[in-house]
């Protein structure tokens, strides 16, 4: 523990809160002193609220009026280090330090006591007279010998009331104890042998390793092809970490992966790590923060917000496929995880990788410019080989309307299907259609409160505003003209695909992967192992699929639509389609039958499609970055976007005027700004949005001039400010 700088009791100490103040506040440290970085519970009016002691007093309040701290809390002061990541990465996206604590101290119930409960277990007594109730709890307590449970896991196990528990601790023949509610999590031994690996990989693990070992920051892309055992050299390094008596992070872009991925823990480490998502329940939230921070706890597996886990020594944190989207929060604080890794390992010394098939043209050119470390598996683990890649042609495809799998693709799914194997058809769309068309009117149906179409989702009886999540039955009757019986779907989503592919391959058994076709995380986890021992023959599938999962019978691989993601002005969508297309066509042929992936397309010629189909990565990288430095966008050139929304669509508009006419900060730097302008999405649950784009060369202190530009802005009413830093999608 950083014991430097102990405040002594009374002493004049600055404690940053939760609450949205945007400074810190005064207060004198209780009875027995404090450390900084102690969490601690401070009066604030009438309430008492919860803050970390962030240092000295500023001593710029009335000294007669500064309260005391109610008290500090039992658990490990925050270190200092992870002060200063929070710091950082609230200049880094101009975000409130209260926000950034928010973040932080994401476990409920954290200013209780370390609170106990009442277990029991097997005492020295005899009852007086045994009967067959008294008889099944010591049966149970005997099986489990040692064990203690709760009353209510007992009495279940037993299968008696509460009461015949009690009972027999009246006898001592069941002892009632008090344990710690949250228990340490059970140690990884790294020592274990993991599975031989091939040269390729061991060399990959050597480099790794080597690199843990002088103990000081670095990240390392960490670039395979899909299949190439990316995971078992990364828990090679997460080994490593734990040999040296440090923790491990490893993120996922997906949650339905972290089922396979803790698998694959427990048979090399013996154990399973904690894991920390939005299907964790809140006590176990609490558990993990809490042995995190007193190193009870050696690996999370987890979402972006484990970066803001209390860490006790954090050693190595993972981003896995660290090309995905999901990286990127795009709600309340907008962050992107695979930067705040960066930066949260460069505070505590820690190693990162980033690994992926396809990485971001931002880490590919921090590679280029020797800031990262490059590391290349460059084949399939065992007889596995990339699939071959081709276009099917849709100009000269024979298609009726309405149907989308092109006679090409039927043919060689009916191939696949004849010879025993797995076929999966990819549409990067949720729902049965896109578009809900009126035939007497022509009016397409709409959300009441966004910019935005409802999609029709089948299985849901509903219709769905993806952006808002509104949902509604779907209609009768046109809603603009009432007329019966006229509304048609448009376009494909994947329930419309798996209907056409049901009449397509009647014989076939057809599963489709949505996430939101499954309950829950976990039904989904059990329908992605059946489906990998072979429980479908056609498997449908949104980019969920395309995210890491194995699906080893799996050959062929047909995109529905390849140019899907090519329209739009997004400054990405190449990289974007790119990346998807490489790994969906990459879940073919993992083991040992050879795959085929063939991508429907009405524009083949297409720059992107050609190189999707070369694989000449480097190459496609090569152009990309050009275009890119070309333009002077990242990741040559750096960008900012402030979105404005409100109500009142004029004085929306009005204010995203006055900020573009008071340009000066900008200009200082040599930043342009764009807009304002309707966002491309102009209006969500009701607020209508107006974005502003800046524009500023690299190595400018963009930040520090949009803290200047906007520091004048008065929100009046319902309006909100939104700065978004290196946005990555435009929305
Ligand atoms: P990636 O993360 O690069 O997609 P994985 O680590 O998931 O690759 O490996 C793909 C498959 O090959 C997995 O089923 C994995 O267990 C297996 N595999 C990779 N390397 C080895 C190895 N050295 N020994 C045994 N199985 C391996
Ligand atoms: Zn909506």
């Amino acid at each position: 523990m950083d014991t430097a700088g102990f405040f002594d009791e009374g002493a004049l100490i600055a404690v940053l809160t939760t609450q949205p103040l945007d400074r810190t506040l005064d207060y004198k440290a209780p009875e027995g002193g404090c450390f900084p970085g102690a969490y601690v519970e401070v009066p604030l009016g009438p309430r008492k609220v919860l803050g970390v002691v962030w240092g000295p007093g500023r001593g710029d309040f009335d000294l007669a009026k500064i309260r005391t701290v109610i008290r500090v809390l039992d658990v490990a002061p925050m270190r200092s280090e992870m002060r200063e990541f929070l710091t950082r990465a609230a200049d880094y996206t101009l975000t409130p330090m209260s926000a950034m604590l928010r973040l932080a101290t994401r476990a409920p119930g954290l200013s209780d006591p370390p609170s106990m409960r009442k277990v029991f277990r097997l005492g020295q007594g005899e009852p007086e007279r045994m009967t067959d109730a008294r008889r099944r709890v010591l049966g149970a307590l005997e099986e489990y010998g040692g064990l203690a449970f709760t009353l209510k896991e007992l009495a279940e196990m037993a299968g008696v009331t509460s009461s015949v528990v009690k009972g027999l601790v009246k006898y001592g023949a069941v002892v009632e104890e008090d344990s710690p509610r949250d228990t340490p999590f059970p140690p990884l031994d790294w020592q274990r042998s993991g599975k031989a690996l091939t040269d390729e990989q061991t060399e990959a693990v050597r480099q790794l390793q080597a690199t843990q070992q002088s103990g000081k920051y670095g990240t390392t892309l960490l670039k395979g092809v899909t299949g190439s055992g990316k995971t078992e050299v990364y828990l090679e390094a997460v080994a490593e970490a734990l040999r040296m008596g440090r923790q491990a992070l490893v993120l996922l872009p997906e949650i339905a992966l972290t089922g396979e991925f803790l698998t694959r823990v427990q048979a090399r480490f013996g154990a399973q790590p904690a894991e920390w998502h939005s299907g964790v329940t809140l006590t176990e939230r609490r558990r993990v923060w809490r042995m995190l921070g007193q190193g009870d706890a050696q690996l999370v597996v987890g979402a972006r917000s484990a970066l803001f886990l209390p860490f006790r020594d954090l050693g190595l944190i993972v981003v896995d496929e660290e090309h995905d989207t999901s990286y990127k929060q795009e709600d309340g604080v907008l962050y992107n995880a695979r930067d705040m890794a960066v930066l949260r390992a460069a505070m505590c010394s820690a190693r990162v990788v980033l690994a992926s098939a396809t990485p971001s043209l931002e880490s590919w050119a921090n590679a280029e410019a020797g800031k990262y470390d490059r590391i290349e598996l460059t084949s399939r683990f065992g007889p596995a080989v990339l699939p071959d890649m081709r276009a099917i042609d849709m100009r000269d495809e024979k298609l009726k309307a309405g149907t989308w799998v092109s006679p090409t693709l039927r043919k060689a799914v009916e191939l696949r299907l004849a010879k025993g194997e797995q076929a999966m058809l990819f549409i990067n769309r949720r729902g049965y259609a896109p578009v809900t068309l009126c035939r007497a009117c022509g009016q397409q149906i709409a959300c009441d409160h966004c910019d935005a179409r409802l999609v029709e989702h089948r299985f849901l009886k509903r219709l769905m505003c993806h952006q808002c999540g509104e949902t509604k039955p779907i209609p009768e009757a046109c809603p603009s003209c009432g007329a019966e019986g006229r509304l048609a779907p448009v376009g494909p989503g994947i329930e419309r695909l798996a209907e056409e592919a049901t009449a397509l391959f009647p014989e076939a058994r057809i599963a489709t992967l949505s996430s939101d076709l499954f309950g829950s995380a976990r039904a989904l986890k059990a329908g992605i192992e059946d489906i990998a021992k072979g429980a479908a023959d056609i498997i449908i599938g949104t980019q969920l699929v395309a995210k890491g999962h194995n699906f080893p019978l799996l050959t062929l691989v047909g995109v529905i639509d390849a140019d899907l993601g090519l329209q739009g002005s997004d400054l990405r969508a190449a990289e974007r389609t790119f990346q998807l297309m490489r790994q969906v066509a990459g879940r073919a042929g993992r083991a040992s039958k050879p795959g085929e992936a063939l991508l429907q397309s009405f524009q083949p010629e297409h720059s992107v499609i050609r190189a999707i189909l070369s694989g000449d990565e480097e190459g496609f990288w090569r152009a990309e970055a050009e275009g890119r430095r070309a333009a002077g966008v990242p990741p040559y050139g750096r960008m900012a976007g402030i979105i404005l929304s409100g109500g009142d669509v004029g004085a929306v508009f009005d204010l995203g005027n006055a900020l573009a006419r008071n340009d000066f900060p900008l200009r200082q730097i040599g930043a342009q700004v764009f807009g304002p302008a309707p966002a491309p999405i102009a209006r969500i649950r009701g607020r209508h949005r107006v974005r502003l784009l800046v524009k500023a060369p690299k190595g400018v202190a963009l930040q520090e001039a949009l803290a200047r530009w906007i520091k004048p802005v008065r929100l009046k009413g319902d309006m909100r400010l939104a700065v978004d830093i290196d946005p990555q999608s435009f929305y």
